[in-house]
C-alpha cells in the first residue's frame, strides 16, 4: 500500500517524500528509517526509500515503504482518508493519494523561512512510546497562500521528480503544475535547448533541459555551466550558459547534495551533466560577437544537475 506522506520522528513532522529528501539532504533527517506510518494510533514503521541515493539521480524518486504492522484505527491500513490537520483544524488534502486526476500542483520559487526549521519544541523523548503530534505543522509565513497541501513544490528537482511519479503512475496527461498563478501542464513544462527557436519560446518561464559541460570558472568563484547544444534563430546558433556562484552554493540550505554533484561531476575527465534549469533565456553578444542566450539563477532549487537524464529516452538530448 503506498502512502504520499509519514511522520518523520527525526523532523517531528509529517512530510512527503520531497520534502523529507531535501531535509535529508540538508542535515535535518540522517536516517531513512526514523518515519512512521501517518494514520491514527498508528506506529508502523516506515522507510524512506532513496532518500540518501544520489547515484541514480531521480531516476528512482524517494517513496515510502512501510513495515511492520498498523493499528486497527489506521486509516492506511483501512484504506480511508487520512484525518491530518493543521493547527487551527484546516484538513491537509491529501492529493496524491486520492487519485485525482485533474489536481494541479504548485510551484512556488521561494521556500517559506520556516522550511528548514528543526525539530519543533514539543517534541517526544522516548520513541518506544512514540506518540506522534495531533496536527501538521503549518508555515509560519504567512506571506505564502497555503493551498491546503503538504506537497508544494519548492524546486525543479520536486518538478522533475513528480513529472516522473505522474508518468510512470499513468496520470500525466491530466497533471498541471500552477507557477505564478498561472497553470501549465507538466508535459509541456520541459523544453529541450536543441529544438529551440528563440523567436517561438513561450513569453513566460518554464524548465529547459540538456546535457552541459560543468567547468569550474578560471576565477576560481564558481562554476560554468554549458548547455551542448545551442538555441538558434533562423540560421544564428546562441550559446547558452548557466554562472553558478560558490557564493550561491554556500548560501543554499541543501548544498550537500549540490556541492556534492558539481564535485563529483567536475572530477571526471569531460566533465558533464544533464541540467534542467526554471527561467527564461535572456540574449548578448559578447565583444568578440559570440551570441548567447543565458539564464540567470539567484536560487539553487531553480536549477537540478544530473549525473544521468533521469527521463525518458526522448528527453536525452
Ligand atoms: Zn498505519
Amino acid at each position: 500500500m503506498a502512502i504520499d506522506v509519514a511522520f518523520s520522528i527525526q523532523a517531528n513532522d509529517y512530510l512527503d517524500p520531497d520534502r523529507a529528501y531535501d531535509l535529508y539532504w540538508s542535515g535535518v533527517i540522517t536516517d531513512k528509517k526514523k518515519f512512521l506510518c501517518p494514520g491514527t494510533d498508528c506506529t508502523a514503521q516506515v522507510t524512506c526509500a532513496n532518500l540518501d541515493e544520489d547515484l541514480l539521480d531521480m531516476k528512482v524518486v524517494p517513496h515510502y515503504r512501510i513495515y511492520g504492522e498498523h493499528s486497527k484505527d489506521c486509516e492506511v491500513f483501512n484504506n480511508k482518508p487520512l484525518n491530518l490537520q493543521y493547527e487551527d483544524g484546516t484538513s491537509v488534502k491529501e492529493e496524491k493519494r486520492t487519485v485525482d486526476e485533474s489536481i494541479v500542483d504548485t510551484f512556488l520559487l521561494e521556500r517559506p523561512d520556516s522550511y528548514y526549521d528543526e525539530a519543533r519544541s514539543d517534541r517526544g523523548a522516548n520513541n518506544q512510546v512514540f506518540k506522534k503530534p495531533e496536527f501538521v505543522r503549518r508555515s509560519k509565513d504567512t506571506r505564502l497562500r497555503e493551498t491546503g497541501s503538504i506537497g508544494n513544490i519548492y524546486s525543479v528537482r520536486s518538478v522533475v521528480g513528480r513529472y516522473i511519479r505522474y508518468r510512470n503512475d499513468g496520470s500525466i496527461k491530466q497533471r498541471r503544475v500552477n507557477i505564478l498563478g498561472k497553470d501549465i501542464y507538466y508535459r509541456s513544462i520541459f523544453k529541450c535547448i536543441w529544438e529551440q527557436d528563440l523567436n517561438e519560446l513561450p513569453s513566460y518561464p518554464v524548465i529547459y533541459y540538456g546535457w552541459a559541460f560543468i567547468n569550474r570558472l578560471p576565477s576560481g568563484a564558481g562554476y560554468q555551466i554549458k548547455f551542448k547544444k545551442k538555441f538558434k534563430r533562423g540560421d544564428d546558433e546562441y550559446t547558452s550558459t548557466i554562472m553558478i556562484a560558490d557564493r550561491l552554493i554556500e548560501s543554499y540550505k541543501i548544498k550537500k547534495l549540490v556541492a556534492t554533484r558539481l564535485e563529483k561531476i567536475n572530477a571526471q575527465d569531460k566533465p558533464t551533466a544533464f541540467v534542467f534549469v526554471y527561467g527564461e533565456p535572456s540574449e548578448n553578444i559578447s565583444q568578440a560577437g559570440n551570441k548567447y542566450a543565458n539564464f540567470s539563477i539567484k536560487n539553487l532549487d531553480m536549477i537540478d544537475i544530473n549525473y544521468d537524464c533521469p527521463l525518458p529516452k526522448e528527453y536525452n538530448k
